[in-house]
């Protein structure tokens, strides 16, 4: 297999070596269904409830507040529209620009039901604030949704100060903080979120599994209705499997947290070390703020489009913004929305770096951009 170097871990991440042996059994031997009351279902059922018990410990939630969905943007998609039909009392939705499509476009699609909601514009470094929020909040409003982490620029948002306010006009609070867990620390009661969204294979776990937080005082709407499952708010039947491997790689992330920050954090110092021997004119993206791993800087008058196609060629993969958009030869929202400057803007490009990297790996890809700029 050809060698890459791989640096789009916001895109996704590497399978754990543990989460992958613990998936094992539970993909060949252990197969029943959690549902059925026979013993050999026994095994399973034990499995998943571990495994919620250790989610629920990594965040300082109850086991009976963590509901498993098939990854991020479903958990984004209940959060939204569960809370928006759960009843028609209390009407606005509030969220940023900035968000992960999986919630601006549950939000366009709420929008279509005729269900308003209000976009706010961060700051230029990506940043939303007590004040922003302030001017638009009501007593109408049902929802806040503001991400914990965006996965473009890394910025961190001012969650716990967000989430207080819209508390205050009781409304619900959500965080989107699929790039953010495994990451950084979070505990959910000192933030006072109602709802948080998280995805297994942004922290090494396998793709396809993820998790919505969901406070136990808190009342939306099911999302799949079928069977009992997820205390009849989720149905479907368990991917065990998933559901294990991600409890390990979440447990794993936290025992080795401030390690792998301190990983990013230097290889973050080298790659701009390099970069600014190289003279090339660049400016970086957010704010100080931010998650370790994620690079995001624009360089004057280059395309990112195709810094990123001949960083491929030498076998580097970036990316220019998020990891759904790649397609796309537009402006990524979160660059336009935080008014990057014209002739940097489509020079943007996404680094994100984490435990697995090298130095030499970071040498390699400033050696590379240079080589192509120059
Ligand atoms: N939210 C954010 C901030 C993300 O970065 C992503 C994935 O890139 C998602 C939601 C969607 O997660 P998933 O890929 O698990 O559906």
């Amino acid at each position: 297999m050809k060698k890459y170097i791989y640096a789009d871990n916001a895109a996704t991440t590497k399978l754990d070596i543990d989460a992958f042996e613990a998936m094992k059994p539970y993909l060949l031997d252990e197969y029943g269904n959690a549902s059925q009351p026979y013993s050999f279902s026994r095994k399973t059922k034990t499995a998943i409830k571990e495994a919620r018990e250790i989610i629920a410990g990594c965040l300082n939630a109850k086991p009976e507040e963590i509901f498993f969905t098939s990854g991020g943007t479903e958990s984004d998609n209940w959060a939204i529209k569960g809370t928006n039909f759960n009843s028609i009392d209390k009407h606005l939705t509030i969220t940023s620009e900035i968000e992960h499509h999986a919630i601006l476009n549950s939000c366009s699609a709420i929008e279509k039901l005729g269900f308003p909601v209000v976009y706010l514009k961060p700051s230029k470094e990506g940043v939303l604030t007590y004040k922003d929020l302030e001017q638009v909040i009501s007593e109408k409003t049902k929802l806040v949704s503001i991400m914990l982490a965006n996965n473009e620029i890394g910025t961190i948002q001012p969650i716990k100060e967000l989430c207080d306010l819209a508390h205050r006009y009781g409304a619900l609070f959500h965080t989107d903080a699929v790039q953010a867990v495994g990451h950084v620390s979070i505990d959910v009661e000192e933030l006072g979120v109602d709802m948080l969204s998280a995805s297994a294979h942004k922290f090494n776990g396998p793709k396809g599994i993820g998790f919505l937080y969901m406070n136990k005082d808190i009342n939306i709407t099911p999302y799949f209705h079928g069977g009992s499952q997820e205390n009849k708010m989720r149905a479907g039947t368990e991917n065990v499997a998933s559901i294990v491997g991600m409890a390990v790689a979440l447990q794993n992330k936290l025992n080795n947290m401030e390690h792998n920050i301190q990983v990013a954090e230097t290889l973050r110092n080298k790659f701009f070390e390099e970069l600014n021997q190289s003279g090339l004119d660049y400016i970086i993206n957010g704010s100080s703020d931010r998650l370790p791993g994620i690079i995001n800087i624009s360089f004057k008058g280059a395309s990112g489009e195709t810094l990123l196609h001949r960083l491929d060629l030498m076998g580097i993969c970036i990316s220019t913004g998020s990891a759904c958009n790649t397609n796309f030869t537009e402006l990524s929202h979160v660059i336009k929305s935080t008014n990057v400057p014209n002739d940097y803007a489509k020079g943007t490009i996404r680094i994100s770096l984490n435990e697995y990297n090298t130095i030499e790996e970071v040498k390699t890809i400033v050696e590379s951009i240079s080589k192509i700029l120059k």
